[in-house]
């Protein structure tokens, strides 16, 4: 038979395997404890979604539901209709959908959190890449600016937790439709003055989505968006009381930002607020943390109108600002393992094992590559590389005697002792790791 090529994964879909996985795990469990902290409570929702909800939801105009989206049609039902579908580039407007449609705010606002894949059919480069994972946080239900500035504690609050150091915040606020609408007819006619610097991206923008023109990544434009009509100086009395609030609050709280009216955020489902945790340690993709109010996103995908704040963040730039910073993580390593000379004795040996685990033991038990168990001396290489810092050793003379041989195998001191089969939860606990 002639061999098949091999299959490979897509390209910008990546494996996360050992020893990489115990990383994200590591990390997940950190975001656990801070959202525990905060009483943000763990929401989980389909990967796939109608198209319509982001096509509604993020902005016909979008960059992602322009061009990055998977969708595809779903096959035909016995009434020869098909769904649209696509996978979910983000996370918020499937969460928001799922609220709504529980009718999860019946009694009040709600803090959730989620993890998971992300979809984006980007150009696969460093941090950029078409499966991804987010871990995101939405305040939904909430009007006031503490709940934006909690937010933003939140995060700063898992950086801590994580021990990362080199990010900074910006912050801005993108006001109300009705400021947003006079800025935008500011901004068209700033940019119709100076048509002939607009590249072609900024041209085709112009008259859908000016505000994204000051997101441009063309250096050639830059000097010409930051010459452009600030939102910011638009702003009426409400907005500018609720931008200071959260400002207050960040003051109080010793955490430095820089606003940045050119701030606009990707989507177009954000007013007040918007901020975002920037890194200057990954390169061009140095966004770790992106964010804001969004008080009408839940009306626009049929909703009952509700005001919301939320922020993602993007996990593969955090594992690699994490890596850039030198932050340690531990690797998981078994607190045993099991050196079996006899294949026979595997019955006796894997029921003591079971109650070692039962006790709270990591054990890894010598499995055998080929025929038999192979050679004690092949045995105790595999103990070594496994990280463990005790053999338990299996011999026939310990099993004769009813016992085994615990042996150190970090220590230095090669100190052996025998035990008891019988007796397991009597010695068990010198096994188990003190950190
Ligand atoms: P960027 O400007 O880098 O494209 P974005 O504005 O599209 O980011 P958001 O939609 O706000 O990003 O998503 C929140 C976070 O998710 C980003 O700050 C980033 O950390 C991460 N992220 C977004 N797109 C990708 C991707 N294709 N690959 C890896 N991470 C991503
Ligand atoms: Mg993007």
């Amino acid at each position: 038979m002639s061999k098949s090529p091999q299959i490979t994964a897509i390209k910008g879909m990546n494996d996360i395997l050992p020893p990489v996985s115990a990383r994200w795990e590591w990390l997940e469990q950190a975001v656990r404890r801070v959202m525990a902290g905060f009483a943000y409570r763990n929401a989980r929702t389909p990967i796939m979604e109608h198209t319509q909800l982001f096509t509604r939801g993020l902005g016909e105009v979008t960059d992602i539901v322009e061009k990055e989206m998977y969708s595809f049609q779903d096959r035909q039902d016995k009434h020869g209709d098909a769904d649209h579908l696509s996978l979910r580039p983000e996370g918020t407007a499937g969460l928001v959908r799922a609220v709504a449609e529980h009718n999860l705010l019946y009694d009040g606002g709600k803090r959730l959190f989620y993890m998971g894949p992300m979809f984006r059919r980007e150009r696969p480069q460093r941090g950029r890449y078409r499966q991804f994972h987010q871990i995101g946080a939405e305040a939904l239900g909430f009007a006031g600016p503490e709940v934006d500035a909690e937010l933003i504690l939140l995060a700063v609050a898992l950086w801590r937790e994580l021990g990362l150091t080199n990010w900074r915040l910006e912050l801005n606020s993108l006001g109300q439709p009705e400021e947003r609408r006079e800025h935008r007819a500011a901004l068209i006619a700033y940019f119709e003055q100076h048509a002939d610097q607009l590249d072609e991206d900024a041209r085709r923008r112009l008259h859908t989505n000016p505000l994204r023109i000051l997101d441009t990544k063309n250096p050639a434009m830059q000097a010409l968006a930051e010459g452009a009509p600030r939102l910011i100086d638009h702003l009426g009395e409400a907005s500018r009381k609720h931008f200071d609030a959260v400002r207050a609050v960040l003051d109080a709280n010793g955490i430095a930002y820089t606003i940045n009216p050119r701030l606009v955020r990707g989507l177009d489902y954000y007013n007040l607020t918007v901020f975002e945790f920037v890194t200057e340690a990954l390169g061009a993709q140095g966004t770790i943390c992106g964010g804001g109010r969004y008080d009408y996103l839940i009306e626009q995908i049929g909703g009952k109108g509700a005001p919301a704040v939320g922020w993602a963040l993007g996990v593969e730039r955090v594992l690699e600002l994490l890596q850039e910073e030198g932050v340690q993580v531990p690797e998981p390593v078994p607190d045993a393992y099991a050196v079996i000379p006899d294949a026979t004795a595997l019955p006796a040996v894997m029921r003591c094992l079971q109650a070692l685990r039962a006790e709270g033991v990591a054990v890894q038990m010598h499995a055998g590559a080929g025929e038999g168990m192979g050679s004690m001396k092949s045995q105790f290489k595999r103990a070594d590389a496994s990280g463990a810092r005790f053999a338990l050793i299996f011999g026939a003379d310990e099993l004769a005697a009813g016992e085994l041989t615990l042996k150190a195998l970090r220590d230095g001191s090669g100190a052996q002792s025998r035990v008891s089969l019988a007796d397991v939860a009597g010695w068990a606990a010198r096994l188990k790791s003190t950190d």
